[in-house]
């Protein structure tokens, strides 16, 4: 039997947020695509996240521009079954021609004709652009530093559901950006005792003078920032939207129970060691929300807003003891500590990609989401284009400028001399010459 390969314009894989913009961007341009998706629409969000997840950003923000969260306040931050439902419903709302279940295994340049050859667990695909839309956080990091402990149970914040699931006794929380403290901060609240290993960070105000901090950002020109500013490395950001939204406050914490520890160096056996810089990545951070605070007001004058003034929310509150004093070393066992979360982040897996897209660590080479290899694209990854490309609102705006690449391309294939176009008088152009396979045309998917 013959194996049926579709043909398709414009093949995009994954069913995210990036992969749904880019389906309504490529659909407003008259592109023919499909979106292949391995599971279902927005996945991540539903089933790959703790249970108590909502969004860091507000519902007016954290959405695309085009529809509202129904039956939620603006204000307030939606779960993240709400964010996974937002998605499905865009993407019935555009008609997006999304194919879930379908997992792409390769994809390989064509030799000797344009486009790719895509294997999937569903049939070949033959397409001429491809869009990787398959998200920037795949694959749960966990550092070398690591090492088994037979009385403790290690696991990454992305396998994190509920304090439930953790044995009895303390456990120590790796990573202090905005998995790992509102990871730290549930289980604390729930009883647990928690060392919380902060290292370098942002920590925006969530709100400050009647205006949420996303709002600032994006008035700031933060979210549209193309590059981190000179002199500052990119540094994980400790936001939350959970009980409503609270500043991330790591005094604060402390004075609540949670044991705050600096960056997790090295393990021997079950003892820990934890480098000497906590005071000063809370130094930082403190930095980091009062530059924050410091150009809301400059900008609050520029511009002769009537915004509340604040200044309460520059009152930080004493330093705790585990800041004066801070612990360097620690026998997990000895602590009572039974689980150790590793909030550190993700990293990609492009090995299903066999074209000259990866650099020699295989991270994207791009700019601004258009790869290396033409006909290749990446959408959603931290910094494509900007600050926002990882997150809700800016993913759907880099997904423009792809598609935008995409129709400029066919601008130029389409171009036919004097000769073709004469040709084309008496006979319409074949799409195909390779006999081996039955071709199913989806050129008309939209
Ligand atoms: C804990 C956490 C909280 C976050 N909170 C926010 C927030 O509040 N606001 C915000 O704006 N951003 C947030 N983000 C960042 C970002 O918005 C999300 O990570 C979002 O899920 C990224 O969307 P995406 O479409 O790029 O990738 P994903 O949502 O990961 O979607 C990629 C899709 O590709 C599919 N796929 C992968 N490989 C293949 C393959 N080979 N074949 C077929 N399909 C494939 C996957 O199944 C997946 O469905 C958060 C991230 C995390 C980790």
């Amino acid at each position: 039997m013959p194996v049926e390969t579709l043909q398709i314009d414009t093949l995009v894989i994954g069913a995210g947020q990036a992969g749904v913009a880019m389906s309504e961007h490529l659909s407003r341009q008259g592109v023919p695509h499909l979106v292949v998706e391995r599971n279902r629409i927005a996945e991540a969000w539903r089933t790959a996240r703790w249970d108590s997840l909502v969004a860091n950003g507000p519902a007016w923000h954290d959405r695309f521009p085009g529809l509202q969260f129904q039956g939620l306040d603006p204000d307030a931050f939606a779960t993240k079954d709400q964010v996974a439902d937002y998605f499905q419903t865009y993407a019935n709302t555009i008609n997006a021609p999304i194919r879930t279940g379908v997992e792409v295994r390769e994809v390989q340049r064509n030799v000797g004709r344009p486009g790719f050859s895509i294997e999937t667990s569903e049939g070949p695909i033959e397409a001429i652009h491809v869009v990787v839309a398959t998200g920037p956080f795949q694959r749960p990091v966990i550092p070398p530093i690591a090492a088994d402990m037979a009385q403790v149970t290690q696991m990454h914040s992305a396998q994190y559901r509920n304090p439930r699931q953790l044995a009895e006794g303390a456990v120590l929380v790796v990573g202090a950006g905005s998995s790992g403290v509102q990871i730290a901060d549930e289980l604390q609240r729930a009883g647990k005792q928690v060392y919380l290993s902060v290292g370098a960070h942002d920590r925006p105000p969530r709100a400050y003078r009647n205006r949420d901090f996303c709002w600032w950002l994006g008035v700031l020109g933060e979210w549209d920032a193309e590059a981190v500013q000179p002199g500052r490395e990119h540094v994980t950001i400790a936001v939350s939207g959970a009980r409503g939204g609270y500043t991330v406050d790591f005094r604060r914490l402390a004075h609540e129970g949670i044991t705050l520890v600096g960056l997790t160096k090295s393990f021997n056996g079950s003892v820990v060691t934890f480098e000497p810089n906590l005071a000063e990545n809370i130094a930082r951070g403190d930095e980091n929300y009062l530059a924050l605070l410091d150009a809301a007001d400059a900008y609050i004058a520029r511009n002769g807003l009537d915004l509340p003034p604040e200044p309460e929310a520059r009152r930080l509150l004493p330093d705790p003891h585990c800041l004066t004093h801070p612990i360097l070393e620690l026998d997990l066992v000895n602590a009572g500590v039974t689980t150790v979360i590793w909030a550190t982040g993700y990293s990609v897996d492009y090995s299903w990609l066999k074209v000259d897209a990866l650099d020699a660590n295989g991270k994207p080479r791009h700019q601004r989401g258009v790869s290396s290899e033409p006909g290749v694209y990446f959408v959603g990854l931290p910094w494509l284009s900007r600050r926002g490309s990882a997150f809700i609102w800016g993913v759907w705006h880099d997904a423009r400028h792809i598609a935008d690449h995409i129709v400029k391309q066919h601008t130029y294939l389409n171009y036919r001399d004097a000769s073709q176009r004469q040709n084309d008088d008496v006979q319409a152009p074949a799409l195909d010459s390779d006999s081996n396979s039955s071709k199913t045309s989806l050129m008309g998917v939209r």
